[in-house]
């Protein structure tokens, strides 16, 4: 039988990774970070890498079972343990130079059966110790891209009414075509998207909203927006001049919220699937900017884990726009993966704002960010609140409003 995962579109995507994801640069010493389902794609990538002259290649690999061991077989204290070590030393890589590339992409469910506290703590403990490492992501300090593998325990879940070997081709073709490597010269297309995103951020930008203001079913939702806010789409620049595009694929033009100034209720258009857990019909209620009441019908508790993880938490890091003509949307497939379903709705995102969202940012030190309303936390989760019956009003600094979205669309 035919490999599920066609071999000459994956190593399109492992080109695309490597020259526009990360716009690897000669000499670049590379950390890349996969579950062990990915080899085929991690040895494509390494081998673009070294061709691109990167100069050491680093993979860090996960696997299901060694992660479902320490659940079941660990000891009770180690839960509020975590890596910390590792996660300096990748931070400690970044300042030397190196970047960054993660591959997506393992079994969204696989904690989904285990102790909710146990999962909460250790992803608490985690984002903790990855602060460090995440702050250089979260200020482009180096060039860092995501991209997905279509793992089978992940194609089942999206496709569980097809045999294994559908399932996974169906989701291979789905992430080769939002990637952008179904077919003709993927760099190419790459370029003629970031134009077209670059016009939507420009325009945004032009506008200077100070507020954005969503409506639909279950949601009312008003989002300020930071003083001085940037909106970005597409490719990034680094601190060091690098461009990178740090999502593979990416349809989302998106800036930092003011933290003290959203208020309202919305309501989620799709289950958010938070490291191994699947949280349902998110629906919560904003004052002056902090989540004061948060209800799910399905994972509630690791919602409120996660809202607790510190008091930046509750607060907005980022709102996106995202059309809902988007081919990852149009697709009509819930991929329970934020790198996918973020690309297939507006979304808002709780938690660390990016630096890179204002105007300057990229040398603005932690406290001009604050006090510009960007927000700070060890965490930074992104969940979706568009849809094709959402509107989305800007309010200008004026008081005026201007109609931006209806019903999903661009006006
Ligand atoms: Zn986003
Ligand atoms: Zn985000």
């Amino acid at each position: 039988m035919q490999d599920p995962i066609d071999p000459v579109k994956l190593d399109r995507l492992a080109e695309v990774a490597v020259k526009v994801g990360l716009n690897l640069q000669p000499g670049q010493d590379l950390v890349l970070t996969a579950p062990v389902s990915a080899l085929p794609l991690v040895r494509r990538i390494t081998e673009h890498a070294y061709k691109a002259g990167a100069g050491l290649v680093t993979p860090i690999l996960s696997d299901n079972e060694v992660t479902l061991a320490r659940y079941r077989h660990a000891h009770d204290d180690s839960f509020d343990a975590s890596a910390a070590w590792l996660y300096d030393g990748m931070a400690a890589a970044y300042d030397n130079g190196a970047a960054r590339l993660a591959i997506a992409g393992g079994d969204p469910m696989l904690l989904a059966n285990e102790d909710p506290d146990k999962v909460g703590r250790a992803n608490k403990a985690m984002s903790m110790a990855y602060t460090p490492a995440r702050e250089r992501i979260t200020r482009f300090a180096t060039n860092w891209t995501i991209v997905a593998w279509p793992d089978a325990d992940w194609a089942r879940l999206v496709s569980p009414d097809l045999d294994d070997y559908a399932a996974q081709r169906k989701l291979a073709d789905a992430i080769f075509a939002a990637s952008r490597v179904d077919d003709g010269d993927a760099v190419a297309r790459w370029e003629a998207h970031n134009a077209e995103l670059g016009r939507r951020s420009a325009w945004l930008d032009g506008q200077n909203f100070s507020t954005l203001h969503f409506t639909g079913p279950g949601t009312d939702l008003e989002v300020g927006l930071a003083d001085g806010h940037k909106w970005i789409a597409g490719a990034t620049e680094t601190a060091g001049g690098i461009l990178c595009n740090p999502n593979i694929p990416s349809e989302e033009v998106f800036t930092t919220p003011h933290k003290l100034r959203v208020k309202g209720h919305v309501s989620a258009t799709k289950p958010l699937s938070h490291q191994g857990t699947l949280i349902e019909n998110i629906q919560v209620r904003f004052e002056d900017g902090r989540i004061v009441e948060a209800k799910a019908t399905k994972g509630e508790k690791v919602l409120q884990k996660v809202l607790d993880t510190d008091e930046g938490a509750r607060r907005l890091g980022e709102v996106a726009l995202v059309p809902h003509a988007s081919p990852i949307s149009q697709s009509g497939m819930l991929f329970y993966n934020t790198l996918f379903d973020e690309n297939a709705a507006s979304h808002i995102a709780l938690g660390q704002c990016y630096a890179t969202c204002f105007h300057g940012g990229d040398k603005m030190e932690n406290d001009e960010v604050a006090r510009r309303g960007g927000n700070a936390s060890a965490i930074h989760i992104d969940w979706m609140i568009g849809s094709d019956q959402i509107d989305v009003d800007g309010i200008s600094q004026e008081g005026e409003r201007i109609a931006v979205m209806r019903k999903g669309a661009w006006v």
